[in-house]
């Protein structure tokens, strides 16, 4: 383990280069944040805090550093002020870069001292949460694929990334001049003139393309026929929310809240998870949220859960199967999600369900959550709705059983494609299971939403596919009335609703 004040000083200086940089690239107000961040690492109390925790309470240096980050936010957040509010968000980036140096887990990250174009042979959605997104102009990467988690993110990050491309990604384009087209999927070294300027024209088409769609803030996703749809986005951790909100989305509806524990170097606390789920309760004033509990595994693995080495982790140990052999790991996380419903709209599902009894056992966790918290005195929503993932095909099948026990269906269509299709998401060759989407998937969903409405339950899709514009007239014949996509994608549905016909 790192020594705590060799690894403060670490931060500090990092903290005083990129200030300068910001300071010289956007400005003296701007780059202040960085000022104050080390500011911050060279106060009294705030390393007082961090030494009495390792001394008397037998800490760590990375629990000591994390523990002073919740208690140093929380009392910005308690100040009153909205601008001192708006710093705690700061104290946490700050005290996680410091968890990084002291933990070396940021180490095998390549640091890129001016913005560029990350290549690599592939990136794991844990090190693509520890991008700075900064410095990152674009991604490219041989493995993986668009329903990867780390294209996921990436869109969600507004980065654009061209994956999958093989062979084709060696050393030799290291420090060469690399244009990313996103909109194609290509990658050009030393691009011509000519690629060039065709490129530029595109981006200027893109910025276009975005104001036409801002036009569509405010408006309402309704049919000319009349029907109106709720269009929510997809969120992995609280700047996707203000990027949901920037985008006009009517809820959260997916928050994968995985993330919130690949992004760390432990678990992470009630508090921890509570302050998350509680401030994207608060940024969506009132309007629907819907928080996925913790599906960690498969491609989504971090170390310290000490998951088991599996030969196919897709079909292993993952999401609800890990929660459900931890149960206090879960319901640390439920009583969070509830805690967290006393605050704004929220509701609760469940992934990766095969099976009716699975589904109930989940409930039954979060019942006794429910007690642990009545006990404590702590407020919560009791009437919370519970809903359960559709992404196995066991699921889809018993959907008609399980619509009568669920308040919702949200269909995952990532998971869905790979599990009916036995092909891997994240396996660049197996791509064309994906793409065209498949009859077999289509079918699958037709039969959930049918299966929902004939049982009276709302079903809406959250997967990749719900924005994809190809689709929405058929998701809309089928009955589909919610869709959950990337907050870019948004108003783009939007408008094709809006030009839909249906009544
Ligand atoms: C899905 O499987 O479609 C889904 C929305 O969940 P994730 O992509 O996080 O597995
Ligand atoms: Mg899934």
């Amino acid at each position: 383990m790192r020594n705590d004040p060799a690894a403060r000083d670490e931060a500090v200086a990092e903290l005083q280069e990129i200030y300068e940089k910001a300071v010289r690239e956007v400005g003296e107000e701007e780059a202040e944040i960085f000022q104050i961040s080390s500011m911050m690492l060279a106060d009294d109390d705030f390393n007082a805090f961090v030494r009495n925790s390792v001394e008397s309470e037998n800490a760590s240096a990375e629990r000591a550093v994390e523990n002073a980050a919740v208690a140093f936010s929380e009392m910005l957040n308690a100040s009153g002020s909205d601008y001192i509010a708006g710093r705690s968000s700061d104290v946490r980036d700050v005290c996680g870069r410091v968890v990084e140096l002291l933990s070396g887990s940021g180490r095998d990250l390549p640091s890129m001292a001016e913005p560029g174009i990350l290549a690599a042979d592939d990136l794991l959605p844990s090190e693509t949460m520890r991008l700075d997104r900064s410095k990152i102009l674009a991604i490219v990467t041989a493995r993986g694929t668009v329903t990867s988690h780390t294209s996921i993110l990436a869109r969600s990050m507004n980065i654009p990334a061209v994956v999958g491309i093989g062979a084709a990604l060696d050393d030799s384009c290291s420090g060469k001049k690399v244009l990313v087209d996103g909109f194609s999927g290509k990658v050009y070294i030393d691009p011509t003139e000519d690629v060039r300027r065709a490129a530029g024209g595109a981006a200027e088409a893109a910025v276009e393309e975005k104001a036409d769609l801002e036009k569509l803030r405010g408006m309402e996703n309704r049919t000319r026929g009349g029907r109106l749809v709720e269009v929510w986005a997809n969120a992995g951790g609280l700047s996707d929310i203000e990027s949901a909100v920037e985008n006009d989305a009517g809820g959260i509806g997916l928050f994968r809240s995985e993330f919130l524990y690949l992004g760390t170097t432990s678990y992470p606390s009630e508090e921890e998870l509570f302050e998350a789920y509680r401030s994207a309760a608060v940024l969506m004033r009132g309007k629907k949220v819907i928080l996925r509990t913790l599906d960690i595994g498969a491609d989504k693995n971090v170390g310290y859960f000490g998951l088991p080495e599996e030969e196919n982790p897709a079909l292993g140990h993952r999401a609800i199967r890990v929660c459900l052999a931890r149960p206090e790991l879960f319901r640390t996380q439920l009583r969070a999600i509830l805690r967290a419903s006393a605050f704004g709209n929220v509701s609760v599902m469940f992934p990766m369900i095969v099976s009716v009894t699975e589904f109930l056992r989940a409930r039954g966790e979060l019942e006794r959550a429910m007690n642990e918290l009545d006990e404590a005195g702590a407020p919560f929503n009791r009437d919370i709705e519970t809903g359960v993932m559709i992404e196995t095909p066991a699921a889809a099948i018993l959907s008609d059983q399980l619509a009568r026990e669920a308040d919702f269906f949200s269909i995952g269509t990532n998971d869905l494609s790979q599990y009916t299709l036995a092909a891997d998401r994240g396996n660049p060759a197996m791509q064309g299971y994906f793409d065209p989407p498949s009859e077999a998937v289509l079918r699958i969903i037709g039969m959930t939403v049918k299966n929902a409405r004939d049982n009276g339950i709302r079903v809406g899709i959250c997967g990749e596919l719900g924005a994809d514009l190809s689709l929405t007239e058929r998701f809309l014949e089928m009955g589909v009335n919610e869709f959950s996509v990337n907050p870019n994608s948004v108003l783009p549905l939007r408008r094709a609703i809006r030009s839909s016909t249906l009544a």
